[in-house]
């Protein structure tokens, strides 16, 4: 019969060293990812060898200074949301408040929602210009969220970099089925520094099973009069429209003609509100 371990880390060194001696050792934050359940059966399944961090100091700080918040991996979602909508970035406070239920939130971890599939945090984290620390037996480093797809072999997420930014509007629009997450998820995060009546920055993410962000489109915006009459947002979507298509060709990306026509419709109301 198969044999199934599961391991507890209660310091750091507990992780390195069981990354060094178990291969293929599968991390367990909160565990209540589908990626721990049977499609079929909804039953746990358990690889041959599983660590759980979630009780690890190290991976349960919170550190905060005028700029960033720092969160360790295993910080709860719940834990963050009892932070407080005044001393998180609000696309962030959003963003978990509208994942699932307390009962999940109170287990699951952010370091568990990054690694997992199509997070509703992605748009926010990519928008703020988060990073991730990452930690291997030999090496660590530091890596923007907004460069990396997946997290490499033999690495473990310990904490995220969130910067406040400077960010006066904030929009997070969730699309796909409420407080659940399935490939139609996606995240909308439109944050903009407006100052005297001039748009001075954006920072604009689609993010699911794709991630869409129109860097020219906005350099485009940058710089414009506040408010946008109707008549200049037209213009505007037109751009955006090219930018999203040329991307969309560049990097073969899947995207419906609904997706796209939501995305459109939520950069549009955006800068109608700005
Ligand atoms: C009812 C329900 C509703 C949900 N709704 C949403 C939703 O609205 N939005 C959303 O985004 N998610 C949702 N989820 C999915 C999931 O609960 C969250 O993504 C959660 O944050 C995952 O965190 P976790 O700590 O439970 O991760 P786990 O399940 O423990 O792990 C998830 C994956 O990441 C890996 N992993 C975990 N921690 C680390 C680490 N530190 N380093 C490297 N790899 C790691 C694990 O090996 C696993 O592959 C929902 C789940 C349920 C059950």
């Amino acid at each position: 019969m198969k044999k199934n371990n599961f391991y507890f880390a209660s310091s750091f060194s507990d992780v390195t060293m069981y990354l060094k001696t178990i291969p293929n050792i599968k991390i367990f934050s909160g565990g209540t990812s589908k990626s721990w359940r049977d499609e079929e059966t909804n039953k746990f399944i358990f690889p041959n060898s599983t660590l759980c961090i979630s009780h690890v100091p190290e991976f349960k700080t919170i550190e905060r200074n005028e700029r960033y918040i720092d969160l360790g991996s295993c910080i709860t979602l719940s834990e963050i949301e009892n932070i407080g909508e005044k001393r998180l970035p609000l696309t962030l406070y959003n963003a978990i408040e509208s994942i699932s239920n307390p009962f999940v939130k109170n287990l699951a971890t952010i370091g568990g929602n990054i690694c997992n599939e199509n997070s509703t945090l992605l748009a926010s984290l990519i928008a703020l210009d988060a990073k991730l620390e990452l930690h291997s037996v030999n090496e660590s480093k530091q890596i923007y969220v907004k460069k990396i797809s997946s997290i490499p072999n033999g690495f473990i997420l310990t904490k995220i970099k969130i910067p406040y930014g400077n960010w006066d509007k904030s929009f997070f629009i969730r699309i796909g089925p409420e407080r659940k997450i399935t490939k139609d998820s996606y995240s909308f995060v439109f944050l903009a520094n407006t100052e005297k009546g001039i748009l001075n920055n954006v920072s604009i993410v689609f993010a699911g099973e794709n991630i869409i962000q129109l860097n020219d489109f906005e350099n485009d915006l940058i710089g414009s009069k506040l408010p946008l009459s109707k008549k200049i947002v037209d213009e505007k979507i037109e751009n955006a429209k090219h930018s999203l298509y040329e991307l969309i060709k560049e990097k073969n990306i899947i995207f419906s003609d609904i997706l796209k026509k939501q995305y459109i419709n939520l950069l549009k109301y955006s800068m109608l509100h700005l």
